[in-house]
């Protein structure tokens, strides 16, 4: 008797043995992604492929990431000028002892 293993490659979603399956390796920053997916399943990322031209005006996302950045960051002064308040309050004892430290 002869065991004969054969791999078939099967869409990731419906892992269907009868579709015929694409490869994909998705990249997102660092992540990478592979997938592989019959026409069905695989049809959201072809049209997003296909809109090449449309993903970029999309782009705005990439745009948006400074932006959160940046509205991060003046909260963070605010927290950092509260706590520096304080620490101009200091008696002149208090940073002299500092100072010897
Ligand atoms: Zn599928």
């Amino acid at each position: 008797m002869v065991e004969v293993h054969v791999k078939v490659r099967v869409c990731d979603k419906c892992r269907d043995v009868k579709r015929p399956i694409r490869s994909y390796t998705l990249t997102e920053g660092e992540r990478v992604v592979e997938r592989d997916l019959c026409e069905e399943h695989a049809r959201p990322i072809e049209e997003a492929m296909a809109g090449e031209s449309s993903i970029l005006p999309q782009a705005p996302a990439d745009v948006v990431t400074p932006k959160v950045a940046a509205g991060k960051a003046p909260a963070k002064k605010a927290t950092a000028r509260q706590r520096r308040g304080p620490t101009k309050t200091l008696t002149v004892e208090e940073i002299e002892a500092l100072k010897r430290t």
